[in-house]
């Protein structure tokens, strides 16, 4: 309501049948009689009793709903109006592990992330872990010769670095949550996340049976949980049912990358891992980005084939698949994976002074968190052990 027209409706209340009514109760008691002086006190003292009344009136009648300010003006109450609230539990930090025991080497389109031996991994955790740091997802990266062969037989090598990793990590950190990432594409020669058939294409049934044995491999190890990120068919089913066999399932999470879309964003991570197929591309496993109906087939299909946590990759492009994962998957929890080109592109804008690299970093991951995960691997995630403690 403007100022006039709440004069008006005050003059209005002014003769309204009240208000003359209770003019001449004065009267009958004899306050006529009052000076002038205290006739203009009363009228100034009802003008603001009116003004008051008007205001809580428009409020009621018209348009309370608009009154929003008042439940986000404090920097609290600000924080009060986001579902879920970003912690360091919500964080999965990913660390690449080569097989070059006293290597730390940046990667060069990964601003401040390393490829790291395993003599390396514990100097660098330690400070992340009194920091607070939770959970870490681990990626082989094989760099020997001769190393990668057609069966990606190193991945569940022993004495490979993921597999040792594993083991001196559940030794020196018991209460860090350890997730294995499982995959063949940074083992075998050829790049791609399984066995081949002649013809170029991915045997489904060898490649899921090889994969379900590097996962209980890695569980038995001592991670606590595996995540295929192959996106072979079947191959949820057939790792539970292998933990289940092993009596390891009632002590193994099974996270499912069961969204995992192809696209550009991953191109870092292909630095980094050494993962970039040697011919064609994943369009024939990895979903197209349009592919939302399909995306829901795949999340269904993981929760009813075992998945005990499904996640969706990459983050931000995907926050309506994200939203989907928290529908069809309501009662569990739902992970995504802001990935390298994410993570490279708000490097780069806060490079270039588009905005600020924190500011950004927390806009995005609260972003994923609004969607509906609840948890994050992220590349951010030891800038966040910092920043959640400002
Ligand atoms: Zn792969």
């Amino acid at each position: 309501m403007s100022f006039s027209s709440l004069v008006q409706d005050i003059s209005f209340r002014d003769t309204t049948p009240s208000a003359a009514s209770e003019q001449r109760r004065q009267m009958a008691r004899g306050s006529s009689s009052a000076s002038t002086i205290d006739d203009h006190r009363s009228q100034m003292s009802r003008a603001r009793s009116y003004a008051s009344t008007s205001a809580t009136s428009v409020s009621i009648s018209g348009d309370i709903a608009s009154q929003l300010h008042g439940g986000y003006s404090h920097p609290l109450a600000r924080t009060w109006q986001a579902e879920r609230q970003l912690t360091k539990s919500m964080l999965i930090l990913p660390l690449f592990i080569t097989d070059n025991d006293d290597e730390e080497t940046l990667i060069p389109s990964l601003p401040g992330q390393y490829r790291r031996g395993i003599n390396k991994v514990v100097p660098f955790l330690e400070p992340l872990i009194r920091k607070g740091l939770r959970s870490v997802i681990l990626f082989g990266v094989p760099l020997g010769q001769g190393v990668k062969d057609a069966l990606g037989t190193a991945a569940d090598d022993p004495k490979g670095p993921v597999m040792s990793t594993i083991r001196l990590l559940r030794q020196r950190f018991p209460q860090l949550f350890l997730v294995a990432d499982v995959c063949l594409c940074e083992y075998t020669s050829h790049g791609h996340c399984g066995i081949l058939r002649d013809d170029g294409g991915l045997n489904n049934e060898l490649s899921v049976d090889r994969i379900s044995d590097v996962a209980i491999a890695y569980a038995q190890a001592g991670c606590h949980c595996v995540a295929p990120s192959d996106m072979n068919d079947g191959r949820i089913r057939a790792i539970k049912l292998k933990l289940i066999e092993a009596g390891i399932s009632h002590k193994t999470v099974l996270m499912s990358y069961a969204a995992k879309f192809s696209g550009c964003l991953y191109g870092p991570f292909r630095d980094a891992a050494g993962s970039v197929p040697s011919f064609g591309d994943r369009k024939c496993y990895q979903l197209p980005p349009g592919g939302r109906g399909l995306a829901r087939r795949a999340i269904e299909r993981d929760i009813a084939e075992g998945a005990d946590i499904i996640m969706v990759k990459p983050a931000s492009q995907f926050l309506d698949i994200i939203s989907d994962a928290k529908d069809i998957g309501r009662n569990m929890p739902v992970a995504a994976y802001q990935v390298s080109g994410e993570f490279a592109m708000i490097h780069a804008g806060a490079k270039a002074g588009v905005f600020d690299l924190k500011t950004m970093a927390f806009e995005a991951t609260e972003g994923i968190l609004r969607a509906g995960a609840t948890i994050v691997v992220s590349y951010f995630t030891a800038d966040f052990l910092d920043w959640l403690e400002s």
